[in-house]
């Protein structure tokens, strides 16, 4: 990246012709904390921002081990080969730049790494679910505005990262393996009912007729919960990754719940407010950053901390005194972007 000396109109202009290494050098600048290259990301993002926007956006969410990347390797194999042009990204708040757990371990996903049509990148290293979030977001309007025209963001299932997927896209797909009896897998209601689409995968073999029954569990249990934009549950099929069985079906749904939508207005609908909602996760994330990045309101957090265990000041008063001295005029000489 040199030293921050990065001409972000050449870089957009390449990108938008599609460049991929013009659009892997840009995820590095989005993915840097330096302040310099906050900068130019941003200057970049506004940039592009009119390219961006026309990718059909699918979150990939399930437990470890229910078969995120062999199913994203059958699915964007497809999808490839119905000469779309496919991006992957990830959510993975554990992932370490070394060591990613998420799309790190690429073998699942031999061809479709290879296809000229597709762009996989690992989740970026981050120490918040917020900042890992965010940085995927805009990872995905620059490789819309690269042209990529599918974006699957895979997360794995583990609390709050899913909700954090579902906000960054049109339609959450929920894979789940077959199981044993009616426990639903410990799947948190919460994250049931972020599902727009519920595949059980694994329906192969001897868990071809376990796949059935999960199927059935989930549909009794969706169909009691709060139903989707149009009125209707979230459907449920059944699949094979390993096989590619059900495969073309659960295209064919995606395409038609996210054309149906996008006619209906909902999908304008939900961006728009995912697009306000990130604006705000923004403001506070750059707030707290504010206060934590400057020695001075650094040392006034300790202080003032301990003044309201200490009982000194109230919450509210203790807030108040981080506030004033965190924003524009608090006499900090840095602002973080
Ligand atoms: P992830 O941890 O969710 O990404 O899951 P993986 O894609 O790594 O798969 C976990 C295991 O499940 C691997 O041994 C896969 O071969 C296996 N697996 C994935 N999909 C299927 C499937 O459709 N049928 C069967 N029988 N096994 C599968």
């Amino acid at each position: 990246m040199g030293n921050g000396g990065v001409d972000t109109g050449d870089l957009a202009a390449a990108i938008t012709t599609g460049d991929r290494r013009a659009l892997a050098r840009a995820i590095t600048l989005i993915e840097s904390t330096r302040p310099e290259h906050r900068a130019q990301a941003l200057e970049l993002l506004d940039d592009l921002l009119p390219h961006a926007g026309g990718a059909t956006r699918v979150g990939i969410s399930g437990s470890p081990g229910v078969g995120k990347s062999t199913f994203i390797e059958a699915l964007g194999l497809h999808v490839v080969d119905a000469d779309h042009r496919l991006g992957v990204l990830a959510v993975d708040p554990s992932s370490r730049r070394s060591g990613g757990s998420i799309l790190g371990d690429k073998t699942r996903m031999v061809d479709l790494v290879r296809h000229e049509a597709a762009f996989i990148r690992p989740s970026p290293a981050g120490t918040t679910l917020g900042g890992v979030a965010r940085r995927t977001r805009e990872a995905m309007l620059l490789c819309e505005a690269a042209g990529f025209d599918v974006v699957f963001v895979e997360t794995v299932g583990v609390g709050q990262s899913e909700t954090a997927v579902a906000d960054l896209v049109d339609l959450f797909v929920l894979l789940v393996a077959p199981g044993g009896g009616d426990d639903l897998q410990g799947i948190k209601r919460g994250i049931m009912e972020l599902a727009d689409l519920v595949v059980v995968n694994k329906a192969d073999g001897d868990l071809a007729d376990a796949a059935g029954r999960t199927a059935g569990d989930y549909r009794n249990a969706l169909g009691l919960m709060r139903p989707r934009w149009d009125g209707t549950p979230p459907p449920v099929l059944t699949a094979s990754a390993l096989t590619r069985r059900g495969i073309d079906e659960i295209w064919t749904t995606i395409t038609t719940m996210a054309a149906e939508a996008a006619d209906a207005g909902e999908q304008d609908r939900r961006r728009a407010d995912q697009a306000t909602s990130w604006m705000w996760d923004e403001v506070r994330q750059s707030l707290l950053d504010r206060l934590t990045s400057d020695g001075h309101t650094a040392s006034l957090v300790t202080e003032v901390e301990a003044d309201v265990k200490a009982g000194r000041c109230t919450p509210s008063t203790g807030a108040r005194r981080l506030l004033v001295a965190g924003g524009p005029d608090g006499g900090t000489t840095t602002v973080a972007p």
